[in-house]
């Protein structure tokens, strides 16, 4: 989840300034959220030494839900870049992954279309719970009181072993962050207020 098969180009800067129905402004400031996220991310995977290699476990199977416009429109930037081709293979994976959830409900284990090989084709487009998952970590409400959460089931298990010591990351920044973007976003393209899908059902609007 965490390694990309994405070049080091920069298309935000070289590429995708002007791009239809997504001002540059939004793009940047998406750009750079995310960029603190895996700043923070792998700040905090350094301290505990941990990553993703020998898990058979990927997250990208997990049936996680995407809920803003900003992220919609942030990995659509992504598949844009891809070959025809290539959209119509990941179109496929993704009516087959929605497909598969609409008879098997309970089934919680299939693997997100954009997965290939255990890279993230849109590494760097990927949503934002992609970039958060698999280390503890906290969130605060209005009064400033924390709730902590475990890290994924991995960490954990590495956890029990090796001792880790808890270093602080506090969600609630970025998801601040996240929901003033799209409130800005809304206002701006006058959308509507909700946006809840998995990635597979936001390739197939694409
Ligand atoms: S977008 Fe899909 S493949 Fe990419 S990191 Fe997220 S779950 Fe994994």
């Amino acid at each position: 989840m965490r390694l990309g098969k994405i070049s080091g180009r920069n298309y935000l800067i070289d590429h995708v300034v002007g791009y239809r129905g997504l001002d540059i402004t939004f793009i940047d400031r998406i750009g750079k959220l995310y960029a603190a996220i895996d700043s923070m991310y792998e700040a905090a995977a350094r301290h505990y030494h941990f990553d993703c290699n020998d898990c058979n476990a990927s997250c990208c199977q997990t049936r996680f839900y995407h809920y803003t416009h900003a992220e919609y429109m942030y990995l659509k930037l992504g598949f844009d870049t891809l070959e025809d081709s290539k959209k119509d293979y990941i179109k496929g994976l993704a009516a087959k992954y929605e497909d598969h959830y609409k008879h098997n409900p309970e089934d919680s284990r299939m693997m997100c279309p954009l997965n290939e090989d255990s890279l993230c084709i849109l590494y760097k487009w990927r949503p934002m719970i992609c970039r958060l998952h698999g280390l503890p970590f906290e969130t605060q409400d209005i009064n400033m009181v924390a709730t902590f959460y475990d890290g994924c089931e991995m960490f954990m298990q590495r956890k029990n072993k090796e001792g880790y010591v808890y270093m602080t990351i506090n969600r609630t920044i970025y998801y601040r962050e996240m929901a003033r973007l799209e409130k800005d976003l809304r206002q701006v393209y006058n959308l509507g207020t909700s946006n809840k899908d998995t990635v597979a059902g936001m390739i197939l609007r694409f």
